[in-house]
Order: structure tokens, then C-alpha cells, then sequence
């Protein structure tokens, strides 16, 4: 059992640098939390302050109703998981994983039970006997898992360790990562750079940015009501676009020009504008890749969010296409069906499905949704 409370949490370094500004979270028992943000926005800092790694400037942490700001590391019963797998090489795997266990005095029955299960979760039972340098990255990384299932904590700490592996080699431990988290049931906290990791992993999300937290949700409401333009620009790929829009009134009702284009927008979108006062103001249209569509049947449904523009790039992905193009001095992106027509050079028509579209405040990027 492992809840775990940060109240008003801040860091700032000895040299100045202010890493982490008023973190506050409550994580559950058994929760898989993911620290993401692009690098520097203080994930690692964060991350270590539960560890007991780095001291925590002011604020509160609680390891289930305890606070433990000054208990040292050893003594919190967490476990991390590191980039660099920090083995021993001139242990076999085998006294890679045993190595916390033995300064625990346990029998030696006792250890090598707790090391063969683990290694039966991680699929290295017939490599206990190599070193280190004899696995590949990805069997190094389950190494050093090894060691932190076998000490049973209550509190998993990953710090992008997957960053060191190649792309193909990510996916299969994303997998097994989260095989792991569903045979342990224990409390993960995860930090990592990459969304995907982050959407694909997390019960829960903590999205950051220059030490502050953006929003902390489920992966799919970050992806369908971001708090603000960064959250929408950070999760998703491609990049949701961003254009300039005019809030204007057309025969009673609220609509956008963005460019020479007049975009209606149904009556979700226009009841906050009007409540919210923006009526005659400019904003922050965000539309992601795959609301913006090119088939010719969906055009003709959505006649009155379209626009023109000029295919700048065609770009083949296999199941969809990326297209490429500048409308109203922003660059733009649309993914589309793979059997497009459209091509490089083309003037097409494109719907943007405004039952999708993000408003954003121009000053703040806060959402007006
Ligand atoms: P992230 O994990 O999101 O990449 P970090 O937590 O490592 O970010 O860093 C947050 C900020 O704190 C950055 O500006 C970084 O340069 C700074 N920082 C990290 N570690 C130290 C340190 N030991 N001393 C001084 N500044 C640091």
C-alpha cells in the first residue's frame, strides 16, 4: 500500500535555478502516474525529491500520511528504475538482481526464490548466468527491474528508462512495462519525455512545463479537452495546429474568420465564445491533423468550415497521408485517408470539423471550452 501526497512542493537549486514551482498531487495506491514535458520542465527533480535523492526546498511530502521530507532514501521503501541501467559488470544477472537483497541478510533459499520469480516475470531465467555486456539494451534495462521487483517496494520510481533503447525496441518494453504494472499492482511513477510513452502508460498524467503543472488528467481528456495551448500542442501527433481566428457575428451567430475563410461553429463552441464574452475579440483556433478532411463526401457535409489551400507536401505513412500546407500565414497540417487523390501542387478544399475544434485564449492559451 503506497499513497503518495505532495503538497505545495518547490525546488530550487543552490545555484538559483527555481526547478520546481508549487507541485501539488495526490497519487492512489496502485496508480500509474506519468511525469511528462518537454526536457528541463523539472520531471527528474521532481522524481528524485520522492526518492529521497534531492532535498525538497519547501512543501510537503507524504509517504501514505507520513511525511517524510527528512527520512533519507533508504528508508522510504521506493525503488527506481534508472535511464542508465546502473548494473555491475562484473556480476552475473543473477547477483545483479540479488545484490539489494543480500545487504538484507535474507537466507540464501529465500533469495534465490524471490530472484528466480522476478526473473521469471521479466523472461531472463536463461540468462542469469551472463554478464551484462552479454545482453542486449533491452534485457539490460529488465536487469535492472530485476533488481527493483525483488525488493518489493511500495513505490516504483522510472526515470525515462526506455530513453536508451531504439524505437523498436521501446514499443516491445512500453508492452511488457505495462504487463509488469499489471502483475505488481503496485504505485509507478514514471517520467518521460515522450507523449506516446505517456498515453499509452499512465492511469494518470502530470503534464509539466517550466516546473509548473499544466494539468493532471486521464490520457484520453488530455487528448479531447486540454487545459491550455500547450497540453493541446504537447499531446497528440502530429502537432494539433494553431491559427489565428477572429470571432465574429453573422446573422446573430458567432462564427470565425481565420484568413479570408468564415468557419461557422456549432453551438458547442459558440455558447462559451458568447458567455465568455470573446464576441468581437481574437483568438487561438487549435485543430488537430485528423479533423481537418479532404474527402469529397465529408466537404460537402461540413460546406460550412471549409478552406482552400495549396498542397505544399504530400507525405505517405502507409494507413494515412500528411498534408502539408500555409493557410493564413500558419503552416498547417492534415492527416487524411491514405487513398487521398490529392497530391503536391494541388488546390483543395478542406473542411475543418468544428465539432472537434480547441479555442484557446490568445493571451493566456488557456482553453475557452
Ligand atoms: P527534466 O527531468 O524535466 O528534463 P530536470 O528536473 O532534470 O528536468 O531539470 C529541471 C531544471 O533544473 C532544469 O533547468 C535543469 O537545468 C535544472 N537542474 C537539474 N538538476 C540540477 C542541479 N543538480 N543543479 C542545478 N540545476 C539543476
Amino acid at each position: 500500500m503506497a499513497n503518495i501526497s505532495m503538497e505545495h512542493i518547490c525546488k530550487t537549486y543552490p545555484n538559483g535555478v527555481g526547478a520546481v514551482e508549487d507541485f501539488n498531487l495526490e497519487v492512489q495506491d496502485r496508480e500509474f502516474i506519468i511525469f511528462v514535458g518537454p526536457s528541463g520542465c523539472g520531471k527528474s527533480t521532481t522524481l528524485r525529491m520522492i526518492a529521497g535523492l534531492e532535498d525538497i526546498t519547501s512543501g510537503t511530502l507524504k509517504i501514505d500520511g507520513e511525511t517524510v521530507n527528512e527520512v533519507p532514501a533508504k528508508n522510504r521503501d521506493i525503488a527506481m528504475v534508472f535511464q542508465s541501467y546502473a548494473l555491475y559488470p562484473h556480476m552475473s544477472v543473477y547477483d545483479n538482481i540479488a545484490f539489494g537483497l543480500r545487504r538484507r541478510k535474507l537466507s540464501r533459499e529465500e533469495t534465490d526464490q524471490k530472484v528466480r520469480e522476478a526473473a521469471r516475470i521479466l523472461d531472463l531465467e536463461s540468462q542469469l548466468k551472463k554478464k551484462p555486456r552479454e545482453l542486449s539494451g533491452g534485457q539490460k534495462q529488465r536487469v535492472a527491474m530485476g533488481a527493483a521487483i525483488v525488493r518489493n517496494p511500495k513505490v516504483f520510481l522510472m526515470d525515462e528508462p526506455l530513453s536508451n533503447l531504439d524505437a523498436k525496441l521501446r514499443v516491445q518494453m512500453r508492452l511488457e512495462i505495462a504487463q509488469l504494472y499489471e502483475r505488481l499492482q503496485a504505485t509507478m511513477i514514471y517520467v518521460t519525455h515522450d507523449q506516446t510513452e505517456a498515453m499509452t502508460l499512465g492511469t494518470r498524467i502530470v503534464v509539466m512545463k517550466d516546473g509548473v503543472i499544466q494539468q493532471v488528467d486521464t490520457p484520453q481528456n488530455l487528448y479531447s479537452r486540454p487545459a491550455n495551448q500547450f497540453v493541446g500542442g504537447f499531446i497528440g501527433t502530429p502537432q494539433m495546429n494553431f491559427l489565428n481566428a477572429g470571432v465574429v457575428e453573422e446573422n446573430g451567430r458567432l462564427a470565425l474568420k481565420v484568413g479570408s475563410s468564415l468557419l461557422k461553429l456549432p453551438e458547442s463552441r459558440q455558447r462559451p465564445l458568447e458567455e465568455k464574452g470573446y464576441a468581437g475579440r481574437e483568438i487561438t483556433l487549435g485543430i488537430r491533423p485528423e479533423d481537418i478532411r479532404d474527402s469529397e463526401i465529408i466537404v460537402n457535409m461540413l460546406e460550412n468550415s471549409c478552406i482552400t489551400a495549396k498542397i505544399q507536401v504530400y507525405e505517405l505513412l502507409g494507413a494515412e497521408a500528411l498534408l502539408y500546407f500555409e493557410y493564413a500565414g500558419h503552416k498547417v497540417t492534415a492527416s487524411v485517408h491514405a487513398r487521398t487523390k490529392v497530391r503536391e501542387g494541388d488546390m483543395v478544399r478542406l473542411a475543418f470539423d468544428m465539432e472537434k475544434s480547441y479555442l484557446f485564449d490568445k493571451e493566456t492559451g488557456q482553453s475557452i471550452l
